[in-house]
């Protein structure tokens, strides 16, 4: 808890493109959703900024506009503040820029042309609640931005200073950068002098994650591991050296996951089951197999639930499947995205009848049911900041088989002898990302699964993992009290 005096300097305005409940497209809204929860139960006083996209307004019955603008980036605009499940939840409404069709970053498959100006309004526009306030008398003391459609929030602090203002930036996925043609600094409303290697520039452009990066008084990430992945070329993807030359000021923080949502025991999506009573789980495994048309095998029932990426392993999935099903295994499916990783998906279903099953498309009551069904989830990620599907596996009793990078790496303890022998072992890691590896991973995961005995009680450890925010949000909390003065 924070004193009263505390309070004025727990304020904290988090600025981000998405947030569970109202809109969601990747993990990015999961933690923006969960984070402000977590610590406003600690006691900080936490707003969520967003952009009002089209028919979000409606989802925030009673809003009252706590700040206008006239000019906010070629329209007026207003913020709406309301209260959505817990969230005290800012709407940036402004129809020029959010009020149209397609989804919040592109349109019949192509980025908003204006998505530079769009996202920096937002940021604009918490620039300006943190030097004036809201008209309800309320001010930020700091500023969390995140990803690069957050990056211009500590930009503009920095170049136009609020003294008692600091700033934070998390990098949720670096691959997304915000680069912006120079062009741009005009209507963008940046300083042309900031145009420089140590400052907007990026390779002949701007990058307004950049900008986020070399301004705000911390960055953060979601994993330890992903943290120090980031200061090296293939995972920093160009933004390497100015994260290692900013190395003092990161911090890595694993991300939770919701866990009253994700409670197997009281989960109204399934059939509940906990660790004293995983007998349960069996009824969640057969409903699954019946709704994906499988057959019910001697080996385990693995499950895939992901944006289908080239990021995310997917493209190895056909080559360990012969293997694995050979060995008894099932999979089932639940993803879009690439086309042709769709379409390798599907095609996978079809010559594997009854082993392997595929969903295209996002159904996150679906997803409920296949990590309560599961006896394994799948990440084999090239790069995974921090990852929540191999935590959700954890709390359903579906072993995670992951690559042994950033936060799966920080969440999965591998059943290696000695792991199963002291009881730690949580799920199985693999490395490199390759094949190879994976299949090897799969293998270990039958035999395991063929030991039943042992097999429940690597299920049992990792039901066990604490995977809630109460960890994370007190090591933000810390980090927000290091920056008050
Ligand atoms: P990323 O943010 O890189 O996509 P994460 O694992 O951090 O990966 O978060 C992905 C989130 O989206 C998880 O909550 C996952 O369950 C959910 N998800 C991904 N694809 C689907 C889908 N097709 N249907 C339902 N939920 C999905």
């Amino acid at each position: 808890m924070v004193d009263a005096a505390a309070t004025a300097r727990g304020r904290v305005l988090s600025v981000a493109s998405e947030c569970v409940p109202l809109l969601k497209t990747g993990g990015l809204a999961d933690v923006v959703g969960a984070l402000p929860k977590a610590l406003a139960a600690q006691g900080w006083d936490m707003r969520v900024l967003m952009p009002a996209y089209r028919g979000l307004l409606a989802k925030l019955p009673g809003a009252v506009a706590v700040w206008s603008g006239t000019d906010v980036f070629g329209g007026p605009a207003r913020v709406m503040a309301g209260q959505v499940d817990g969230i005290a939840m800012l709407l940036l409404d402004a129809p020029h820029l959010y009020d149209r069709d397609g989804g919040p970053y592109t349109v019949a498959g192509a980025d908003h042309g204006d998505n530079p100006e769009r996202f920096a309004a937002l940021c604009w526009v918490a620039a300006q609640i943190a030097r004036k306030g809201l008209s309800d008398g309320w001010r930020p003391g700091i500023v969390h931005a995140h990803d690069w459609q957050g990056g211009l929030a500590p930009a503009y602090l920095r170049f136009d200073p609020v003294p008692d203002v600091k700033t934070v930036i998390t990098i949720h996925n670096i691959a997304f950068q915000g680069v912006a043609p120079a062009a741009r600094l005009v209507s963008l409303r940046l300083p042309a002098h900031e145009f420089h290697a140590d400052s907007l520039e990026y390779y002949g452009n701007i990058s307004t994650l950049k900008a986020g990066l070399v301004t705000a008084d911390a960055i953060t990430t979601v994993s330890p591991t992903y943290a120090e992945e980031l200061m090296r070329p293939v995972f920093g993807m160009g933004l390497q050296g100015v994260i290692a030359a900013r190395a003092a000021r990161v911090h890595g923080i694993l991300n939770g996951v919701d866990t009253e949502v994700w409670n197997p025991e009281a989960d109204p999506l399934i059939s509940g089951f906990s660790a004293r009573t995983l007998v349960r789980k069996a009824a969640n495994r057969t409903a699954l197999m019946a709704e994906f048309g499988l057959y019910d095998v001697p080996g385990p029932l693995a499950i895939i639930v992901s944006r289908l990426t080239d990021q995310k392993g997917i493209d190895l999935i056909p080559a360990v499947l012969a293997d694995f099903v050979a060995a008894g295994g099932a999979l089932a499916v639940l993803g879009s995205g690439d086309a042709q990783l769709e379409s390798a998906m599907r095609t996978a279903a079809a010559r594997y009848p009854g082993r392997v099953g595929v969903r295209i498309g996002y159904d996150e009551a679906l997803s409920h049911r296949m990590f309560a069904g599961a006896d394994a989830v799948l990440v084999p990620s090239r790069f995974e900041p921090c990852g929540l599907t191999q935590m959700y596996g954890l709390r359903y009793g579906a072993l995670p088989v992951v690559a042994a990078t950033g936060g799966l790496a920080d969440t999965v303890i591998t059943a290696n002898p000695m792991a199963l022998a002291t009881g730690a072992a949580t799920g199985i890691t693999f490395h490199p990302t390759d094949a190879l590896a994976f299949g090897q991973a799969l293998r270990r995961l039958c035999q395991i699964y063929a030991d039943q005995p042992l097999w429940q009680s690597v299920q049992k450890q990792a039901m066990k993992q604490p995977v809630g925010w109460e960890t994370s949000s007190t090591a933000y909390a810390q980090l927000y009290e290091s920056l008050i003065p």
